[in-house]
């Protein structure tokens, strides 16, 4: 019989190596198991790279306290490990003064050190070519490549004597006498507990364990565009949005990523699969779950215009170029190349409702993470630790 692990991870992604290395920090025995064959290859390795302040969260939610916790965790980790980054701070931009001044106050709320409201003048000495009235700078942001931030994690969680097996597509998941036991196509694996951290398939991935949420992961493809070399002076640092709430992901942002390329985006586009990174990537069982379900069906009729015209922008590159002329000046079609999309996980419950806070949600011996979209890579230290507290 196979070694029985403490905890068995489902998810080499950032959450799920983040959880395993302070679950072993504490002592326990852990085990990763991911379907590909390396860390972080889907959202952890295909999103904006952006280290979140955690401004935009409502205080004392999950999402804001572990976003808080976490940028600390992850600036502390990039020190040691020599992870490359910036932080130097953006601006967050709306012509309506008023939209600033509320995110101010959200800021005053979190007692954030240095945030200030800028007027025309001073948006131009960080931005020169911002094109709006009024921002709020938030020096506490910053980049990071966080493909490079899951990889030394999971280096680290392997020189503390964790193991993580990749190939692993697990696809039963039974309870016996109070084990766990997890089969992919090719092993059975035991342990005590199981911490499911699969992402876009978490919803799929809490069913196996017998776990019916009341939420599905609906998957909302992100696409980019990086600037061509001529046109990087033009953002010297990043140039964000202030978001609608009840659609947190929608309102494109211009980014300075770690290697000093401009990229503006993303979009949100209904992906016809989990892991949909292109128009052409359908997979009809999953696109068949997604539209039939009724969740689906409220949040298309509230949004529905709002989808369309993501879509047609998705479509149609001068709609992005025009988006990214809202911002700066002087960009041409021809300055546009795409970038690797993502594809986010989105909890969308059975109401219609897009869920904005993290969702975890106990089992048998079980926890399931199942909504984990950005800023969770900015907190994925701190959820960690939150798990790893509460599995211990
Ligand atoms: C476009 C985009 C932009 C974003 N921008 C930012 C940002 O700027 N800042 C920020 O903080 N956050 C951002 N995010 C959010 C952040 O990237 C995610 O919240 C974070 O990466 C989630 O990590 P995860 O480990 O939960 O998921 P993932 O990285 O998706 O990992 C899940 C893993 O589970 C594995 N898996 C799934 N099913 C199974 C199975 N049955 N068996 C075995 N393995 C399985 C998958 O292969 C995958 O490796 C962005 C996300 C996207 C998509």
């Amino acid at each position: 019989m196979n070694k029985i692990y403490d905890v068995a991870i489902i998810g080499a992604g950032i959450v799920g190596l983040s959880t395993a290395l302070k679950l072993q920090e504490k002592g326990k025995k852990v085990l990763v198991l991911d379907k590909e064959k390396s860390p972080g290859t889907h959202q952890s390795g295909r999103n904006s790279g952006v280290i979140h302040s955690g401004i935009y969260y409502k205080p004392q939610s999950f999402k804001s306290n572990l976003c808080i916790r976490g940028r600390e965790l992850l600036i502390d980790l990039m020190n040691k490990e020599n992870i490359p980054n910036r932080i130097e701070g953006k601006i967050v931009v709306d012509n309506d003064i008023e939209k600033v001044i509320t995110l101010n106050k959200r800021a005053e709320e979190l007692n954030m050190d240095g945030v200030k409201i800028l007027e025309k003048h001073e948006i131009l000495n960080f931005e020169p070519n911002c094109k709006f009235n009024s921002a709020l700078y938030v020096p506490q942001a910053g980049v990071v490549d966080y493909k490079v931030v899951t990889e030394t994690i999971a280096k680290k969680f392997g020189s503390l004597g964790g193991t993580i097996k990749y190939f692993q597509k697990i696809k039963t998941i039974n309870t016996k006498n109070n084990i766990k036991v997890l089969t992919s196509d090719k092993e059975t694996f035991r342990s005590d507990f199981l911490v499911n951290c699969a992402g876009l398939f978490s919803d799929t991935v809490a069913m196996l364990d017998n776990i019916n949420p009341n939420l599905r992961i609906i998957p909302f493809r992100g696409e980019y565009y990086v600037l061509s070399k001529q046109k990087s002076h033009l953002v010297n640092n990043m140039i964000y949005p202030i978001s609608d709430p009840n659609l947190p992901f929608l309102g494109i942002h211009l980014t300075k990523n770690v290697d000093g390329q401009i990229e503006a985006g993303p979009n949100a586009v209904l992906a016809f699969a989990k892991e949909g990174y292109k128009w052409s990537n359908i997979n009809f069982s999953e696109f068949s779950k997604t539209i039939s379900y009724k969740g689906m069906w409220k949040l298309g009729k509230e949004y529905f215009g709002i989808g369309i015209s993501e879509m047609y922008r998705s479509l149609n590159k001068k709609v992005f170029l025009k988006e990214i002329l809202n911002y700066i000046p002087d960009v041409d079609l021809s300055d546009l190349k795409p970038r690797l999309a993502g594809v986010r996980a989105q909890a969308v419950s059975s109401n219609g409702e897009l869920i904005d806070d993290f969702v975890f949600e106990d089992g048998n011996n079980s926890l399931h993470v199942l909504n984990a979209p950005s800023p969770a890579a900015t907190a994925s230290l701190a959820i960690g630790e939150f798990i790893a507290e509460k599995v211990s």
